[in-house]
């Protein structure tokens, strides 16, 4: 199942479709046609697309199925999605998990997993805008493959990491290079609002043969700067999910971010910083592609 937030066009109401039919979206841009199963109100327990993989995780498949036997179907263009999980507990993020990637900043492979944390208030959907934030001046993207966790756990074996991932997403971890590098936490440069483009929807750990072998590709403007795979990773789902298993508990709708492969803008010379206009996009085949455009942050409401 591929399972993902939307709004109905004048509305305000995240609802909850499974997708039926990608129609013309082979390759997924923002006037896309999608089909979706709108299953929203159909059942209580369902109201979020975590519900539903929560839902599958407990073995409700029943539910689920029952909820899209009475449900209709909703015509709506890609740009209508929302990051498929608003509010997360936790948005960890590894770095340096791909050796091209390590190599070209000239960072020492290293012995453990660097987890950072984003800031969860940075989630954003497949193809919300990316401000540039005033004040900085080395903005950078970064294609990777992203899970949610579907169940509370610690102490998870690698060789048990299936059992707790809940389903699969492409996410952009924005980074600005010049905050991040301020401190040594990174967590200040990969934060700000906008930073966690998402989606574009949840899809199930069924549909993905070999999450272990997935493309992943990041375009600006077109032009190809990232073309990996995960099989790439240097430490691989199980010893990321070993790893910070051990450390912290993990919980239901937690993100995590498991690396990006080399060609991120500050591997190159001169780097080729994002500036206002540019369109960055990425594509896992298999899981689907988010796409967003940097927008002065001067043009984001104000809260
Ligand atoms: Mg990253």
């Amino acid at each position: 199942m591929r399972i993902a937030s939307f709004s109905l066009d004048g509305q305000t109401q995240r609802r909850v479709g499974i997708v039926h039919d990608l129609g013309d979206a082979g390759s997924l841009r923002p006037d896309s046609r999608i089909v979706l199963i709108d299953i929203t109100s159909t059942r209580k327990n369902l109201e979020s697309p975590l519900d539903v993989i929560k839902a599958v995780d407990q073995g409700l498949v029943r539910d689920v199925e029952r909820a899209i036997r009475r449900a209709p179907t909703r015509e709506i263009e890609f740009r209508q999605l929302h990051a498929p999980v608003q509010h997360p507990g936790k948005f960890l993020a590894i770095g340096f998990n791909y050796r091209a990637h390590a190599e070209e900043v000239r960072t020492e492979i290293a012995e453990h997993p660097l987890f950072f944390n984003k800031q969860v208030t940075c989630v954003s959907g497949p193809s919300s805008p990316i401000p540039l934030p005033a004040g900085c001046t080395m903005l950078d993207y970064e294609g990777e493959l992203a899970f949610v966790v579907s169940r509370r756990c610690s102490n998870v074996s690698s060789g048990r990491a299936g059992d707790v991932i809940g389903a699969w997403m492409v996410c952009n971890d924005v980074s600005a290079r010049d905050w991040q590098r301020e401190s040594r936490t990174v967590t200040m440069g990969k934060s700000h609002d906008g930073f966690g483009p998402i989606g574009p929807w949840l899809v199930t750990r069924d549909e993905v043969d070999d999450p272990a072998a997935l493309r992943i590709e990041t375009r600006v403007n077109g032009e190809l700067r990232q073309s990996g795979s995960t099989s790439e990773m240097i430490f691989d789902l199980g010893a990321q999910l070993a790893y910070l298993s051990a450390r912290c508990t993990l919980e239901p709708g937690d993100i995590i971010t498991t690396g990006s492969p080399a060609g991120s803008a500050q591997g190159m010379d001169p780097p080729p910083w994002l500036k206002v206009g540019d369109v960055v996009r990425i594509d896992i085949p298999g899981v689907g592609a988010v796409q967003n455009e940097v927008i002065d942050e001067r043009r984001r409401p104000g809260t």
